[in-house]
């Protein structure tokens, strides 16, 4: 397979990513088990990451709590801390092809897409420093013979929870803020994607941060991620994560009464209105559904079509999703890559079965792709299943893969009935010609974002967080930082 024309398999020498992780300003060897991360294109072991254990994260949380609480951090000004962040900044943008490769590697996404998301990680450092440079001071409002201010202060030691499917996006949304804030940071990466986290930390701890404010853990969910929810020094947890784990999280935060924000899962739904412009919304919803092979919180999973367009709109759905180009994500030719780990694919494809014993119509798709060459990796075939109602399984669970669901409505109270008939509120898209039409229908949806005439589409600036069982909390946007503060009120008598 073709690479990235100006990168090649050695490249991924120049990736600093040895098997040690950042706790508390040092790189060490983790003390636990080894874990294989694999290229899921090729099941080939990258790398041997050994785990962190619990003692590790005593470390970094005491080393976390020292140096957040130390004059070269608590002691900053905000835009003197905004500096460390373009720095930040500035490391990503210097390893970007790099960091796209690797996490190519590791997650199976196409470099396009990788490429994106690394320009997105320096971004998200990039606006968060110009939120510090352009903030308000906090308010003091005189009243009578007293005077009210109030301040934000850092909550102290953050414990990050990140799932696999875009690292390096997810670890800048949640370090850039945390840090903006002024907290320091103990990031814990999914067990099958640790690299791409552990090259971040290599980059932020290169810029000069102060020693003991990032740490990175590579480890089990049950183990280092529930010591770090469990840990008393760990004042907030943000998680990024499917919803069962984001209950259990939610149940030892109250047992600490510890405030958490939860990006969970999605079941959203798409909907194409009869006046739609049928070749952009093919070609949205099939963006929506399949890039990143359909692994990500917010793919349109459940498409609604209006009956009267039904038939002539799912064949040229599923024509077109036939011709898609299904490879290894370094080729650039690739439109779909594989799924992020063998185990995964195992798991979509007993979706797809159950779609089939429930009495759905696999209209294409619906299997590993016959091409040998492709045989070691964890492919999937983008699918399209239709002929199921929304009380399908496949209709009320997140498969996380590259399988939609389509569904006819007739008329826009059954439709939305249908797409709020769901546990999940993350996101929707609609496609019209009629921005009244969209607008009204956007108010009647019960999710956290709704995109019209466009999907996945993200700016750094504006919230982003779920409803319903997708999660707590927002993301992004200049409440960001607020979101890693607490609010001290003091009172003046005058
Ligand atoms: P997951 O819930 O299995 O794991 C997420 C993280 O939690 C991992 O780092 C894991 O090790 C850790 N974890 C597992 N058990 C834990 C425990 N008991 N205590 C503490 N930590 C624990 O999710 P995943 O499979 O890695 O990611 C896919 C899921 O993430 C999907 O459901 C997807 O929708 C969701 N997601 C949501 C968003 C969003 O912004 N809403 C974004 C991306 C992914």
């Amino acid at each position: 397979t073709a690479l990235h024309p100006a990168l090649t398999d050695t490249d991924l020498d120049f990736v600093p990513v040895p098997d040690e992780m950042l706790v508390a300003g040092t790189w060490r060897r983790a003390t636990g088990p080894a874990f294989e991360v694999t290229d899921p294109a090729t099941g080939r072991v990258l790398q041997t990451v050994h785990q962190a254990v619990a003692a590790d994260v005593d470390d970094a949380v005491a080393a976390g709590k020292a140096a957040s609480e130390g004059p070269a951090w608590r002691g900053l000004l905000p835009h003197q801390r905004a500096r460390y962040l373009h720095r930040i900044a500035d490391g990503i943008e210097e390893n970007s092809a790099r960091l796209a490769l690797l996490q190519s590697y590791n997650t199976g996404k196409t470099l396009a897409e990788t490429t994106a998301l690394v320009g997105s990680a320096a971004g998200t450092f990039r606006y968060f420093a110009a939120v510090l440079e352009s903030g308000d001071d906090d308010l003091t409002v005189p009243r009578g013979n007293y005077l009210s201010m109030s301040v934000h202060e850092p909550i102290g030691v953050i414990g990050a929870i990140a799932p696999w499917n875009s690292p390096v996006a997810s670890d800048a949304q949640k370090i850039a803020p945390a840090l903006a804030a002024g907290n320091a940071v103990v990031l814990k990466p999914a067990e099958w994607t640790p690299l791409v986290s552990l090259a971040l930390g290599r980059i932020i701890d290169d810029s000069g941060l102060p020693a003991g404010l990032l740490s990175v853990l590579p480890g089990k969910g049950s183990i280092v991620g529930d010591a770090i929810v469990q840990h008393p020094g760990i004042g907030k947890v943000t998680f990024t994560g499917g919803t069962r784990t984001g209950r259990t999280i939610a149940h030892a935060a109250a047992e600490k009464l510890m405030p958490v924000s939860l990006e969970l899962g999605g079941k959203s739904p798409t909907i194409v209105l009869d006046d739609a412009d049928i070749e952009q919304a093919v070609a949205g919803v099939m963006y929506g559904i399949f890039s990143s092979s359909g692994q990500s919180c917010i793919a349109g999973s459940r498409l609604f079509v209006d009956r009267s367009l039904y038939e002539p709109f799912v064949a040229r759905l599923v024509e077109r999703t036939r011709a898609l180009r299904i490879g290894n994500g370094r080729d650039p030719r690739t439109q779909v890559g594989p799924l992020v780990h063998h185990a995964h694919r195992d798991s979509v494809a007993s979706y797809v079965d159950l779609a089939r014993r429930e009495g759905g119509r696999v209209l294409c798709g619906g299997a590993a792709p016959d091409d040998p060459t492709l045989a070691d990796g964890a492919y999937y075939l983008p699918t399209i299943v239709d002929g199921l109602s929304n009380d399908a399984r496949v209709c009320r669970e997140e498969i996380f893969g590259p399988v939609l669901v389509v569904l006819p409505f007739d008329g826009v109270d059954d439709l939305v009935a249908q797409a709020n008939d769901s546990v999940f509120g993350l996101a929707a898209g609609i496609w019209t010609r009629d921005y009244r039409r969209a607008w009204r229908l956007a108010r009647r949806l019960d999710t956290g974002t709704v995109w019209i005439n466009t999907y996945k589409r993200f700016s750094i600036s504006t919230p982003f967080g779920g409803v319903k069982e997708s999660g707590l909390g927002v993301e992004k946007g200049r409440d960001g930082i607020a979101a890693y503060s607490r609010c001290k009120s003091v009172y003046f008598g005058l």
